[in-house]
């Protein structure tokens, strides 16, 4: 079974949500930069102070703060790993490529989430986070786009890449994963 994976997908398609859950039935380390970000940002520490007003805008934080983050998961853990919301643009994804050849690891499949915009907004603005108000949300759509669409085809030219349809439910989609981790 492929165990080194990676979630793309514009916000709001589900990948925390299916990554949480996959990572517990697979016994994979989930690793949501989102989700680090916002427990250094609530614990007050020095790197959440930098992100804070970033996270706010819907931008994306320093390519050094967010792989440091990684960097010391990844060094520390030798089974499997599930990324979701890393890398977010090519910069990122090239120091992930050399970070792994350091440990003499490689990424198995990258499950790119597909969802409509009008079905990703108002997915958002159902969730509350404080990030999710419409403005910020269609900014956050808009990083997207520029920034980590791109490694869309980086992914696919590898041969790595899988699509799946994220719409449906929780369970229907979950399923689509998992028959592509053989
Ligand atoms: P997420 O929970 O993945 O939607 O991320 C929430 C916010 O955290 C993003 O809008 C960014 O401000 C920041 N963030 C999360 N992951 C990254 C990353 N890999 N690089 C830069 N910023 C990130």
């Amino acid at each position: 079974m492929k165990q080194r994976l990676l979630f793309l997908g514009p916000p709001g398609a589900g990948k925390g949500t299916q990554a949480q859950q996959l990572a517990v039935a697979k016994d994979l380390v989930h690793l949501s930069t989102g989700d680090l970000l916002r427990a250094e940002v609530q614990a007050g520490s020095a790197l959440g102070q930098e992100a804070e007003a970033v996270m706010a805008r819907g931008e994306l934080v320093s390519d050094a703060l967010v792989l440091a983050i990684v960097r010391g998961r990844l060094e520390s853990h030798q089974g499997g790993w599930l990324l979701d919301g890393f890398p977010r643009n090519l910069a990122q994804a090239e120091a992930l490529g050399q970070l792994l050849d350091d440990l003499g690891q490689q990424i198995e499949l990258v499950v790119l989430m597909e969802l409509d915009d009008d079905l990703l907004i108002q997915r958002l603005l159902s969730r509350g986070r404080t990030d999710d108000n419409e403005a910020v949300i269609r900014h956050r759509l808009e990083v997207y786009r520029e920034q980590t669409a791109p490694l869309i085809s980086h992914y696919r030219s590898r041969g790595l890449l899988e699509a799946v349809e994220a719409a449906g439910s929780v369970e229907t989609i979950a399923d689509r994963i998992t028959e592509l981790l053989g």
